[in-house]
């Protein structure tokens, strides 16, 4: 019989790319033929960053799209990368379709679309290809995100997404309260740039109604209020490939396998692992603050510091903070995180709290200190201190600066509250229960699986 072939598109961010790797790799494991399809632009990152070796080239064709943008255009303005994705990527995709299509052997069977780049299922609708949506982040801003029209008939948010009474929303009674500081779309910097985001979420949701399945990377013992409320969400998640399958996600920056080896020389639990994911930048004085507060908490740390966290990197760090390192703190410019959190040594995860990151740390039973900057992130920081009750929030100074005494007292309290630990050790528990034979998420895989070969 031939096998089923998907096109899996994602939005075009590292935090997107990733986990629609993960399941790019889970379904050409399970017999299916996978072309992906990247930007041009990304296309590169990625192809650059893949090792020569990795059997990932074997499983899943990687493909290319223009974006419409010129190599120089800033891709982190995401209201010019939207618009330009709009203007370009539809009718290229209809013409990639259309040649693969050319070949009776090779014709696509399912398009799997990122929600947000949903106006992708318009173009399978029209070509009668079977449609399914991919959301890789929290499923309760999912259900916020196609919930707008109601909230915004019932008068609970205004033509801007914002609260009529600045009060947190419930969706449901099982759902967990969203506070109007933590919807995504109120945290992308300024207020302009806001209203875009707003009218770019309004956008992709009539397009998202033409998936016949909408396949989530989360789990049901995560956000089980929000899949009971919405069942046509499926949990599918954590996908976490590189974990499961042992092969390489899609990077945009090659991954510094070297702190593995001095991971492998700390004790176990000992570690301090601080990564921002690939968008968050800091100001010199944050930065310093945080090395000063690491250098504080006299234990191991290794620091992922990507080349543009920060302005001027060669004078970023405190004077002397390098030598006085000594073997004490690694720091890398991207690391393999996936490898890095199941290491034993690690015990305690500063992050922005990126969704991906957040399930990576959950999933190998690591509890977090949170410093988020913006996007889902400030709900995902709710998610792990509030309502997981797996980490603590970093708090900031009347300067809006996070001190380094503030990040050695609160990685104490996270390292010496047996809590934390218990909590989130039991939920990687279930987590992995969900994602073996027989678990919630293994058997929505499944269904799904067995939708597409249909
Ligand atoms: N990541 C990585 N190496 C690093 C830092 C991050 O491989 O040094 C990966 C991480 O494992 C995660 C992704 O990059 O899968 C970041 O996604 P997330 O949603 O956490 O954050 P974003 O980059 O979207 O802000």
């Amino acid at each position: 019989m031939r096998k089923p072939h998907i096109l899996i598109i994602p939005f075009p961010a590292q935090g997107h790319v990733i986990p629609a790797m993960e399941l790019a790799l889970n379904l050409a494991e399970h017999g299916c033929k996978i072309t992906f399809v990247n930007t041009e632009f990304n296309h590169e990152r990625v192809m650059k960053s893949l090792p020569e070796a990795d059997s990932v080239r074997e499983l899943v064709q990687m493909v290319s799209l223009p974006d419409g943008l010129k190599p120089s255009d800033d891709r982190d303005d995401i209201e010019l990368l939207w618009e330009s994705i709009f203007d370009v990527m539809p009718s290229e995709l209809v013409a990639l379709i259309q040649r693969i299509n050319g070949s009776e052997s090779e014709k696509v069977s399912c398009l799997i679309a990122d929600v947000t780049m949903a106006w992708a299922l318009e173009v399978a609708e029209e070509m009668g290809i079977k449609k399914a949506a991919f959301w890789p982040a929290a499923v309760a801003l999912l259900a916020l995100i196609l919930e707008i029209p109601r909230l915004t008939e019932d008068g609970i948010l205004d033509s801007d997404g914002q609260p009529m009474k600045m009060q947190s929303i419930q969706l449901s009674p099982t759902m967990p309260f969203i506070k109007p500081t933590d919807f995504h779309w109120n945290c992308a910097g300024d207020h302009k740039r806001e209203k875009g985001v707003f009218k770019f979420f309004v956008k992709v949701i009539k397009p998202t109604k033409l998936a016949e399945r909408l396949i989530c990377n989360s789990s049901n013992c995560l956000e089980s209020g929000t899949f009971a409320s919405y069942p046509d969400f499926l949990a599918i998640g954590p996908l976490l490939a590189s974990n499961r399958l042992g092969k390489s996600t899609g990077s945009f920056w090659q991954e510094d396998s070297g702190c593995l080896a001095w991971l492998d020389q700390q004790p176990p639990k000992s570690v301090i692992y601080v990564a921002f994911g690939s968008f968050a930048v800091f100001n010199p004085t944050r930065f310093e603050e945080l090395a000063l507060g690491l250098e504080l908490t006299n234990r191991p740390f290794l620091w992922v510091v990507r080349e543009n966290i920060v302005g001027d990197i060669n004078n970023a760090y405190p004077t002397g903070f390098k030598e006085r390192l000594d073997r004490r703190g690694c720091i890398v410019n991207w690391a393999p995180q996936q490898k890095v959190l199941s290491h034993p040594s690690i015990a305690c995860f500063i992050s922005h709290c990126g969704w991906n990151s957040t399930l990576e740390g959950i999933s190998n039973g690591i509890p977090f200190l949170c410093w988020p900057y913006f996007g889902d992130q400030l709900f995902n920081q709710s998610y792990i201190c509030d309502y997981l009750k797996i980490g603590l929030e970093l708090n900031k100074d009347e300067n809006g600066i996070i001190r380094r005494d503030e990040i050695k007292n609160k990685l104490e309290r996270v390292l010496g509250d047996e809590g934390f630990k218990e909590r989130v050790l039991d939920l990687q528990a279930k987590i992995l229960i969900s994602v073996r034979k027989g678990g919630s998420s293994h058997k929505n895989f499944e269904d799904f699986l067995s939708w597409i070969k249909d």
